[in-house]
């Protein structure tokens, strides 16, 4: 894979990539690649600051999006390289999380006391009609017909969503949502099992 060249579907943008050595093409991509198999390929993000523990996982396959994963620790940095990632190479950036926090407020407006009690969250996913929309290149977050981008950030939300996202069902329902997202899109996510889980083929 050294000096393997990839276009964007637009055809708008080529990217020149080097295997573990200096981007060929400084100018319009700017991630030192290893490949680790055929379809993989592991990013540093060098150029974005200082040197991170995160991983960047690309795979590429013929005829099909361009997707990114990136895993890491809670306060690892994952969402501010992923923005910055994101906006370089025109891809979508979708954070995950917010769906998890969508799942979350929906259950509390159907009155779900405990939001770590599978048996009163599992029912509200039938109405958790969540999409995504981008504007601008920005995510914005839609429970049925409303934009919930801002009510999600609410504390109440916060400590829901951790709760809901530890039920098995609840992260079942979102993997095929998140799942669909990257069949169509040149995205990049970041959560906690997007290379592990969502996209498995990022390992
Ligand atoms: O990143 P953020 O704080 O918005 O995530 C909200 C919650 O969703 C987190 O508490 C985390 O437990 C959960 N989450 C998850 N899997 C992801 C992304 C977020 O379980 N891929």
């Amino acid at each position: 894979a050294d000096g393997l060249i990839f276009s964007t579907p637009t055809g708008s943008t080529a990217y020149s990539l080097s295997a573990g050595g200096p981007v060929i093409d400084p100018g319009t991509h700017c991630i030192l690649m290893t490949p680790i198999c055929p379809h993989t390929l592991v990013a540093r993000p060098t150029v974005f600051g200082a040197e991170s523990d995160i991983k960047v996982h690309i795979y590429l396959r013929e005829g099909e999006q361009i997707n990114v994963a990136i895993d890491g620790p809670a306060g690892a940095g994952k969402s501010t390289i992923a923005r910055k990632v994101a906006a370089e190479l025109g891809f979508i950036y979708v954070d995950t999380g917010a769906l998890y926090r969508t799942v979350a407020l929906n259950a509390l407006r159907n009155g779900v006391k405990d939001t770590k009690n599978p048996e009163e969250v599992i029912p509200t996913l039938s109405s958790a009609e969540v999409s995504l929309k981008f504007i601008d290149g920005e995510q914005h977050v839609f429970l049925r017909d409303e934009d919930v981008s801002t009510a999600i950030r609410q504390n109440e939300v916060s400590m829901a969503a951790s709760n809901v996202s530890s039920i098995p069902e609840v992260r079942t329902f979102l993997f095929d949502l998140q799942r669909n997202i990257a069949k169509s899109n040149d995205c990049i996510m970041d959560g906690r099992d997007i290379g592990t889980v969502v996209l498995p083929d990022a390992k």
